[in-house]
């Protein structure tokens, strides 16, 4: 089963709005056995559109638009689609429902005939109510192939996606099971990973796959596998995982989270054992903090941070000692260290995390080498810190120093 994602929008072009519809449709798809064979993004432009819904016919089962569906404009798409399936525009009075009370509870004032005229749809399509927006989605069949029109807005697109497309996909066709697993893998760049494992990718099975993914530091194996024995794959992949974790033992961190991050898989164990967390942040400016924070739960273990950015508050807030600082420099392993073992104190917590460097471009209050950070992991008994040369671009010093930071951090967790 293949599918093709079209992205309507002129902002999409000029770079003004990321395409961020399309991973989020692919990975939908992706999970119920539909593999995306191209994603497209076009103009809000009528012979833009024939022709990429031609192409796309002739190229897969399913073909999904989001998009151009806006009150504005001329209401590009449905007017495009309505002529690509010779077809005309009728009201659907159960769109207009939804439409009318949509204005109703969020509006209040008088409804416009732009908005009435969104409850006009292709008279051989059916509707998929957005419950989030007044504009509908439109599910048409053409024999055996389906085509989907959705509006752009990311948040009405994935209500509609989840609500309506992906049950009546699984509905119209008999999909097959996809499964993917990814093991992190730490301290071990991709040659050398390969090398490790040569004898084990060998000999996988034909219908396992395996893909090598790169990322500032770390390093993700993913496994992936397809059929409708669901139950079999299941157990091949994880026997396969069995089989590798011996090549890897020390460097293997485990299984990716499903939403793929590190500090969920610190955020769980801590929270298991009941184990609490403190950060301490120079160069990364709250950075570290803020991926334990964007999850939900945080609360469970992250006791607080500080971002002492200054030397003086370093000093003054985080009590590291003056006379260390002149002897060693702002950016050094003492100071690292103090900071971790300073804040695991004040926070009175199970463990901390402390990091100074120099993001650059320019050199700061040390002689340190831009690029230059140290990173420091506190328990209750003891404190070790790292030295490393992230370059020179700011962003990625900054990125390449969370990451690592966390890499220890899974590490100091997983110890015992
Ligand atoms: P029209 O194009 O008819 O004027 P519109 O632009 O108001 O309508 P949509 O095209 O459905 O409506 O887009 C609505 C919003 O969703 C826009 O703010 C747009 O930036 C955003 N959007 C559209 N397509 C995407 C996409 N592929 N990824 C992320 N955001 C998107
Ligand atoms: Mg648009």
């Amino acid at each position: 089963m293949l599918a093709e994602i079209i992205t309507i929008g002129d902002e999409l072009l000029i770079g003004q709005v990321v395409d961020t519809n399309s991973a989020f449709i692919a990975k939908q798809l992706n999970k119920i056995g539909v593999s995306v064979y191209q994603i497209t993004s076009i103009q809000d432009d009528k012979e833009h559109i024939l022709q990429a819904l031609e192409d796309a016919e002739n190229r897969v089962d399913i073909v999904i638009c989001t998009g151009g569906l806006g009150p504005t404009k001329d209401d590009i798409t449905k007017k495009t689609i309505a002529e690509y399936f010779n077809d005309t525009l009728v009201k659907n009075e159960s769109v207009l429902q939804n439409i009318e009370n949509i204005w109703k509870q969020h509006v209040r004032t008088e409804l416009l005939q732009v908005n009435r005229d969104q409850a006009l749809i292709p008279s051989k399509s059916k509707p998929l109510m957005n419950r989030l927006g007044t504009a509908p989605g439109m599910w048409l069949d053409k024999d055996e192939k389906v085509f989907i029109s959705l509006p752009g807005v990311p948040y009405e697109m994935k209500a509609l996606i989840d609500g309506e497309v992906i049950p009546g996909i699984k509905n119209k066709y008999n999909c097959p099971f996809i499964l993917h697993k990814t093991m992190i893998v730490y301290g071990l760049g991709e040659s050398a990973l390969a090398a490790r494992i040569e004898v084990w990718e060998d000999a996988l099975p034909k219908h396992i796959k395996l893909a090598y993914l790169p990322n500032l530091g770390k390093m993700r194996l993913r496994l992936s596998t397809k059929g409708y024995d669901e139950v079999q794959l299941k157990q091949d992949v994880q026997d396969q995982i069995n089989k590798v974790i011996p090549f890897i033992e020390k460097e293997y961190a485990g299984l990716e989270d499903e939403d793929g991050s590190v500090e969920m898989v610190i955020a769980k164990q801590l929270t298991k054992l009941g184990h609490t967390l403190a950060i301490a942040e120079s160069c990364t400016g709250g950075a570290v903090a803020e991926r334990f924070t964007t999850h939900s739960g945080a609360s469970a273990f992250f006791k607080g941070g500080l971002v002492t950015y200054s030397t003086e508050s370093k000093i003054n807030v985080l009590k590291v000692s003056k006379a260390d600082i002149d002897t060693f420099s702002v950016v050094s392993s003492q100071v690292a260290e103090a900071m971790a073992k300073n804040a695991q104190q004040l926070f009175q917590s199970d463990y901390a995390i402390a990091t100074t460097g120099n993001a650059g471009p320019t050199k700061g209050d040390s002689n340190a080498e831009v690029g230059t950070v140290f990173i420091a992991i506190a328990n209750k008994t003891e404190v070790y810190s790292q030295e490393f040369n992230f370059g020179n671009s700011r962003l990625k010093v900054i990125n390449k120093a969370v990451n690592k930071a966390l890499e220890m951090m899974l590490k100091e967790i997983f110890k015992n």
